[in-house]
């Protein structure tokens, strides 16, 4: 509980850096995406692989500060009934390239009727992005993403992640969440305390059941509908 609070301060205080800081990179990141691509079409095929190089960090660096910025309080939120099935199918149906790439299929399973959701739409399809990622990106065999919406007690939508991966070690699920926590070469360590902040927002709770190589469940619980804090 502690160290719940704790998150939540750092995540508050990074948030009004994030816009901050985002902002100030954004400007000169343009000037210089600018002026590569002019270098580029001047100077043939010498030095392909140096832009290839370049242009893959700068898109890192343009992540990153999206990722960032959603932290930063969002100014134009606008949360409305909408159903949680359509943004989940749209969700897989972005990450099906990527799905395929691993081998992996994602399955849909929709139980009963589902109330409409009181969401920001955009948000949450960007944590559902993320976890789904974090789910095709461990299953290195390949596999099953199974993602089930059900109704759940107290109002609540219940969202179940499941991936046939490697699996996530007791004592690191706590530092899930955590800027910057990553196990991956190439990874931002971002996804997850983005979507941690945003399922707060609106009011939900996400918990993670993992068995070392068996897999892991992200749960997600949404409340149906928003209950007005601020
Ligand atoms: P990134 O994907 O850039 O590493 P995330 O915040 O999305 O950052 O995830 C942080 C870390 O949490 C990952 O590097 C990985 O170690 C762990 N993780 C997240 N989801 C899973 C999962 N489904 N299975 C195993 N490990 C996971
Ligand atoms: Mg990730």
């Amino acid at each position: 509980m502690e160290a719940q609070l704790h998150k939540s301060d750092t995540l508050n205080m990074l948030g009004e850096l994030a816009a901050g800081i985002a902002h100030e990179i954004r400007n000169p990141m343009t000037a210089l995406k600018g002026f590569i691509q002019l270098l580029e079409s001047s100077s043939g095929d010498a030095y392909s692989l140096y832009f290839q190089v370049i242009k893959t960090e700068l898109q890192r660096i343009d992540s990153i500060i999206n990722e960032f910025l959603v932290l930063a309080k969002p100014q134009s939120i606008k949360f409305e009934y909408t159903d949680i099935s359509k943004i989940m199918n749209e969700t897989v149906s972005l990450l099906t390239a990527q799905a395929v790439l691993h081998d992996v299929q994602i399955k849909t399973i929709y139980d009963g009727e589902l109330p409409d959701l009181m969401c920001e739409p955009n948000q949450l399809k960007k944590v559902f992005i993320n976890i789904i990622k974090n789910a095709i990106e461990v299953m290195s065999k390949g596999g099953f993403v199974t993602v089930t919406v059900s109704q759940a007690p107290g109002n609540r939508i219940h969202i179940c992640i499941k991936d046939e991966g490697e699996g996530i070690p007791a004592e690191q699920i706590k530092k899930l969440g955590e800027p910057f926590y990553t196990t991956k070469e190439r990874g931002t360590g971002l996804g997850l305390m983005v979507s941690f902040k945003i399922v707060e927002e609106h009011g939900g709770t996400i918990e993670i059941e993992s068995e070392v190589g068996h897999g892991t469940i992200f749960h997600i619980y949404l409340p149906v509908t928003k209950e007005t804090s601020d």
